[in-house]
């Protein structure tokens, strides 16, 4: 649900307008109007484009490195992540492939031909091998070299690193014409040009731009320098952009003036040596990237992989093209004149790329930036889970409502939110307001944080304090499960934000009701923040007499702690008791937060009476049927040969199994599916990926066919809460052990 309404859209255009504002710098388009206008064009205009790729790959390859101000990632031992891996792999791979394609064209034209082993790796690393190809490892180094950084120091550092990396390659571009007048540096910059031709290269040129990609991802602070560019989806765009979008603009409009008028002097007075880097790029890139992002322009991943490809294949359609002019003496028309030139270069170049990716799309899938991204639809899954957002916002509306006016919700969304898919239920929960969750674990809340989610996020459980650090990494709030772990918290010495947990009877975790003083010494520990307290109730699903009375001065004993916590001073913010049966069934105890798990998916633990539709079902679980298949009588099916037919019987095997989740205590008649709003009991044993039910009454099912496992079919149902009592268990467990391989998939509107 969220992941599919990030809004990248204004970014997506722009990296086709890049990529034809590259092809600009490689043609020249102005030069037969006018030597200045082409001037503005390819060594001004153009020179964004660069910066603005290595952006998007600072963005969306390395912003996950930098949850927050501190280091990346100290305790990780390679300094890359599977994924910076897999993605340094990909660009290698098309680095090499570029290189071959245009080895024909330089040997041609004799780039190679007085070529040493250090020109080769000069070559290699830093200027490319043909003309254009230098972005790939200046790419490359880049990324290498800011992962290396981001396991040593924070991201300020990094940044101020990159900047003077950055002030070191301007004097060699730009602003050469002054460094060459210093001896010192003069003799320096021979000696670096010896290494790379130009200082417009990974090391100085790609780290910046890199970083400030990285800014405008996801850690907090690029929060508060790109404010609401976190994936709260179509926030972006709608509410805040319009106040803040002139003022982007207006920054975008002046500092590319600015950097203009910077261009045109050291042209007019011919400092430059080379043109990619000028001081004002930088507010420049600030300020269209931010601009791109407020774009409220839906996402189109074709464009993301057409602007690549014309990036590698352009220089390929300038050789066509003045072949071609050649041979039917068209060079007047289509070489000489720069604008026509350029035209047709650009719409060779388009074509191609359009091609090319509907190519790659159709041999392989993978090649699709982020193909694990692509929900699985319905059209393909083998087993999946659907979800329905409204049923979501139907029973978080249901739980407000049974709730005094400033109570507010923190949704237990631990247990990859009881089964449904944490990323996609918290993402929504944010969109729809919420600002506060409870997780078990830290992994858990750490998880959520990479997915953006905001807010206050409480871990339930305790945290090993090898992984305190974590804790202020990923701004996650830690409940003090008992006073000697208190202590442990206390002496880790950094600020640590907390809830303390109350034994109240549960005798789960908490420090003991009675033990005031000791709660009160919590508060006055000096590295702990407490934003919270609160205690778990154990009976408030029951109704018995016995049960009420104890539920009854568990609040009581609560509330007694909170009162006397006042009473010795200590400041008793954020108190919370309820989950899901405590609201339903002792609303009026709720205090300044409310802790719903299962009520929120729409389901209760059992199959208990509830008002018709004050909850409705957010998840359904559904499953493909692989084949269908006729046994003879006397014929048995599946592991140990547990069922036999004793008549003609027609089967359907279905792709879902135990490792999906599915109970194995539904086997041999004791759990059903719904195909085509008809009930088909399964038969044989459950197997770990498939599932064979009787479909011999259903006659119309075929292969390809949905199975429905929990969730409506025509006029049937199959409820979690019916599975949870054929299996002598309740619905939170069914529900949290659904597996983690079915795609989690948005319900499509009926
Ligand atoms: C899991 C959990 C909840 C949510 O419980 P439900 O019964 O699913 O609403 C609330 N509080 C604590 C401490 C929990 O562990």
């Amino acid at each position: 649900m969220s992941k599919a309404q990030k809004n990248y859209g204004g970014l997506d255009l722009f990296r086709l307008a890049a990529a034809l504002l590259v092809v600009a710098i490689h043609t020249s388009p102005l030069t037969s109007v006018n030597g200045e206008a082409d001037f503005f064009f390819t060594r001004v205009l153009a020179r964004i484009a660069v910066p603005f790729f290595l952006m998007v790959t600072g963005h969306f390859m390395l912003a996950e490195l930098s949850p927050g101000g501190t280091a990346f990632f100290p305790d990780r031992r390679s300094f890359l992540t599977p994924r910076l891996k897999k993605y340094l792999l990909r660009l290698s791979l098309l680095y090499g492939a570029s290189i071959l394609l245009y080895l024909p064209v330089g040997i041609y034209a004799g780039h190679y031909r007085e070529l040493t082993s250090g020109g080769l790796l000069r070559m290699l690393l830093f200027d490319g091998t043909f003309y254009h190809l230098w972005y790939f490892p200046a790419c490359i180094l880049g990324v290498l070299l800011v992962s290396l950084l981001a396991r040593y120091l924070t991201l300020w550092n990094i940044t101020v690193i990159s900047a003077v990396l950055y002030v070191i390659g301007l004097f060699g571009d730009s602003y050469f014409g002054l460094a060459e007048k210093v001896p010192v540096l003069n003799g320096m910059y021979a000696a670096l040009f010896q290494i790379s031709s130009y200082t417009r290269n990974g090391v100085f040129l790609a780290p910046l731009f890199l970083v400030l990609g990285v800014w405008a991802g996801q850690s907090p602070a690029g929060r508060v320098l790109f404010r609401n560019t976190d994936p709260s989806p179509s926030a972006d765009a709608d509410a805040s952009a319009p106040k803040t979008m002139p003022v982007y603009i207006l920054g975008l409009i002046l500092s590319f003036c600015a950097m203009t008028a910077e261009a045109f002097i050291l042209h007019r007075f011919h400092l430059q040596r080379h043109d990619s880097m000028y001081v004002f790029l930088i507010p420049v890139m600030f300020f269209l990237y931010r601009c791109l992002l407020a774009a409220p322009v839906p996402s189109k991943k074709i464009l993301r992989t057409a602007s690549t490809w014309i990036y590698v294949l352009h220089p390929a359609f300038i050789v066509v093209i003045r072949g071609a002019a050649k041979l039917l003496h068209l060079t007047g028309l289509l070489v000489d004149n720069s604008l026509l030139h350029y035209l047709a270069v650009c719409l060779l170049s388009l074509c191609a790329g359009f091609v090319m990716t509907w190519l790659t799309g159709l041999i392989s899938p993978h090649l699709h930036k982020n193909a694990a991204d692509t929900p699985c639809r319905e059209g393909t899954g083998r087993a999946w889970i659907e979800l329905d957002s409204a049923a979501l916002e139907h029973n978080l509306r249901f739980l407000q409502s049974c709730l005094p006016e400033n109570c507010r919700l923190m949704p237990a969304v631990k247990a990859n939110a009881y089964g449904h898919g944490a990323e996609q239920i918290a993402g929504e929960l944010n969109r729809l307001g919420i600002q506060d969750f409870c997780v078990a674990c830290v992994s858990e809340g750490i998880n959520l944080r990479k997915a953006g989610i905001k807010g206050q996020i409480l871990i339930l459980g305790c945290t090993h304090p090898d992984q305190f650090s974590l804790l202020g990494r990923y701004h996650l709030t830690q409940t003090v499960v008992d006073m000697e772990y208190a202590r442990r918290l206390q002496q880790y010495g950094r600020r640590l934000h907390v809830h303390i947990a109350v034994d109240t009877g549960m005798h789960r975790l908490g420090i003991r009701c009675e033990d005031v003083e000791q709660i009160a010494a919590v508060y006055r520990m000096k590295n702990l923040t407490v934003d919270g307290i609160f205690t778990h109730l154990a009976a408030s699903d029951s109704d018995t007499e016995e049960d009420r009375a104890f539920t009854e001065s568990q609040i009581l004993a609560f509330y007694q702690v909170a009162d006397a916590l006042e009473a010795k001073g200590c400041p008793c913010v954020g108190l919370h008791l309820l989950s899901s049966y405590g609201i339903l069934n002792y609303p009026k105890a709720a205090a300044d937060y409310v802790r719903p798990g299962i009520a929120l998916y729409g389901v209760l633990s059992r199959p208990d009476e509830l008002p018709p539709n004050s909850l409705l079902p957010v998840l359904s679980l559904k499953a493909r049927v692989a084949s269908v298949r006729t046994l003879h009588p006397g014929e048995s099916a599946g592991y140990g040969m547990a069922f036999i037919a004793y008549r003609k019987t027609r089967i359907a095997v279905l792709s879902v199994g135990y490792a999906d989740g599915l109970p194995r205590e539904l086997s041999s008649g004791r759990g059903h599916v719904l195909i085509h709003g008809k009930k088909a009991p399964v038969i044989g044993r459950i197997c770990m990926d498939q599932t064979l039910v009787d479909v011999s009454e259903i006659p119309e099912v075929s292969g390809q066919d949905t199975a429905v496992l929990i969730g409506c079919s025509g006029p049937e149902r199959i409820t979690a809460q019916e599975l949870a009592e054929q299996c002598g268990t309740i619905t939170n467990e069914i529900l949290s052990r659904l597996g983690s391989r079915l795609p989690r998939i948005p319900k499509e509107a009926p």
